[in-house]
Parts: structure tokens; sequence; C-alpha cells
């Protein structure tokens, strides 16, 4: 069975038409959400995704644009009378629900489980092998490789170019990467095409998906995508919400 990836929302922290903030959607005969920014309850309901099936949410890092919704995917599976949610996060997420909790008592009520990673952690989740690597960002932020029937997706979540993230999506057959600004940007803790697409040089990854896109991007995707194609000899395209990738 061939799996399926929905980019739900491929924004940031500032609105723009058409992005919705970080969650990707990744889907076997089972599914799994990668980060959960404003909007995604939105845009699980668009896909006609049932909350049902969706118990399961791997956290990049605590950042308000992949972590928005959180709350409100635990409560709507709460009052649906669905069994608990569970988070996966980096060092810190623990804390972050303890405090939530404390706001809105009602979260004791949901049982959500929470446990967090560190890099190099592995484990075995809705049918995937996940492998956890460190990104670099201005918070502790994790990326992931999931690999399942000899198929990988990895995720960057937010980072500046990192040869960890490099590493670990080494012969990917997806590769979903933050491309937060078009080139001449200078930023730290994201990352832009020329870097990325030097960085995944020569690396075997099969499909490179751009995504958390910043406002100064529009009208620059086309040009992004080619640079990373340039550069890294993958393929690449940048992501829309409500895309989808089957692999
Ligand atoms: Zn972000
Ligand atoms: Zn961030």
């Amino acid at each position: 069975m061939s799996l399926k990836v929905t980019m739900l929302g491929t924004g940031v922290g500032v609105p723009q038409p058409g992005r919705s903030q970080a969650a990707i959607l990744v889907e076997n005969d089972r599914s799994l959400l990668l980060d959960c920014g404003a909007g995604t309850l939105l845009r699980l309901d668009e896909v006609g995704h049932d909350l049902e099936a969706l118990d399961s949410v791997l956290l990049t890092h605590l950042h308000l644009d992949h972590v928005s919704d959180l709350l409100a995917l635990a409560n709507a599976r709460f009052l649906a009378d669905l069994p608990a949610l569970h988070i996966f996060g980096p060092q810190g997420t623990e804390i972050y629900f303890r405090i939530a909790k404390s706001v809105y008592p009602n979260l004791d009520k949901m049982n959500a489980t929470v446990q967090e990673l560190k890099p190099m952690d592995s484990f075995a989740l809705k049918g995937f092998d996940i492998f956890v690597e460190d990104a670099r960002h201005s918070v502790p932020a994790l990326a992931y490789r999931l690999e399942s029937e000899e198929k990988v997706i990895v995720y960057s979540g937010d980072t500046e170019p990192c040869p960890r993230v490099a590493a670990l999506a080494k012969d990917a057959d997806l590769l979903i990467h933050e491309c937060s600004f078009p080139e001449p940007f200078d930023v730290t803790n994201h990352t832009t095409p020329k870097k990325l697409g030097s960085m995944i040089r020569n690396m075997g990854i099969k499909r490179v998906v751009l995504t958390h896109l910043y406002p100064q991007a529009l009208g620059c995707e086309d040009e992004m995508a080619e640079q990373v194609i340039e550069l890294s000899g993958s393929p690449a395209i940048v992501g829309w919400d409500m895309m989808s990738v089957a692999i």
C-alpha cells in the first residue's frame, strides 16, 4: 500500500492567503500528524479526515505556529468521546502540557499522553519506524524520519541548514524541508533554497517538498524550487496547503 502525505499547512506565524500554519498528515493504513499549527483542525475537516483515525501527533518544536491547534485537537477528540490523544515532542513538551492543564482543567479528563523525545531516539508508531534527530533552531527542535514498507519520509520542522537533518534525509523517498525565505535573504534559524540545495546535493533524495513559507516567498515559488533542483540534483516543488503526495 502506498503512503499518502498531505500538506495541511505550509505557512508560518504570519497570516497569508492559502497557507495555514505548519501541519502534515501522513497516512498508511493508519494516520499520523506532524505538527499542529493554527488551522489544522479546519484543514483536517476540509480533507475529510476522520478525527477518530487520528490519535497521535509528533511535534517538531513548541513555537506557536506548530502547536496552536494541539489543545483544540485534544479537545475535539474529547468532545467526540474518542480515546486520548498521544503527543510526542521535544524537551519542554511535558511542562508545556502541564501548564496548559493548570489553565484548562478539562485537559485532565482528556487523558492525553505526552512523551518527550531526544535526538537519536527511535521507536515504532502506527506502522512507522520513527527516527529522531536534532534540528538547528532558536528553541529545542527535532526532525523526524518515518519509515514504512520500505518508503521513507523525512520532515525537517524549522531549522537552519543542518548536517544532522541532511544525514537523516539520505535516500529518502520524500523530504519535506522548510524553506522559509527566498534568496537573497540572509536568515538565521531558517533555511533558504540555495543553502538547502547545496546541503542535500547527491543525497539520493527522490523528491523534495518545500514548506514553511513566509509571505516574502510569494511570487518566488518557482525560482525557489528551481534553485533547489539545480543544486541538489533532486526533483523539488514548493508545497501548498491541501497538496497530497503519494509515494
Ligand atoms: Zn515555524
Ligand atoms: Zn519555529
